[in-house]
């Protein structure tokens, strides 16, 4: 998708410390980290919110949030982890949704707080 910065970054136009790629999702470090430790786990097929996703997309995602466990170790999650994927709704951006290439946030690396 064009000027999609996750999509330019899953090509390799924009340069990112990818830390696993497989077929259906890259990781990366957020450039503006909220945490000690925070990742981005995108899907390489570019959608923009859960909405938008059919039941080809949803097994997907599930399998993203499969592998995520796997790679604790890799990823230095041993302590735990939150997982937070933010959605533009139909008439309102109340979680702030600001990147529209559906994305799970993962954050680590210290205790964190709601
Ligand atoms: P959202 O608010 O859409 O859930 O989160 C978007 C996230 O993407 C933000 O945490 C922001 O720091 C991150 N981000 C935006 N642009 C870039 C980029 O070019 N590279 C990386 N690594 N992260 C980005
Ligand atoms: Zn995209």
């Amino acid at each position: 998708m064009e000027n999609c910065v996750f999509c330019k970054i899953i090509s390799g136009e924009i340069k990112s410390n990818i830390v696993y790629d497989d077929e259906d999702f890259v990781i990366f470090p957020d450039l503006n980290p909220k945490a000690k430790l925070h990742y981005l786990a995108v899907p390489k097929k570019h959608f923009a919110t859960l909405a938008e996703m059919d039941e080809a997309d949803s097994m997907m995602l599930g399998r993203i949030l499969g592998k995520i466990p796997i790679l604790s170790s890799k990823l230095g999650l041993e302590n735990g982890y939150r997982l937070i994927i933010n959605q533009k709704g139909e008439s309102g951006n109340d979680a702030g949704q600001e990147v529209m290439h559906l994305h799970i946030h993962i954050l680590a690396g210290e205790r964190l707080e709601m």
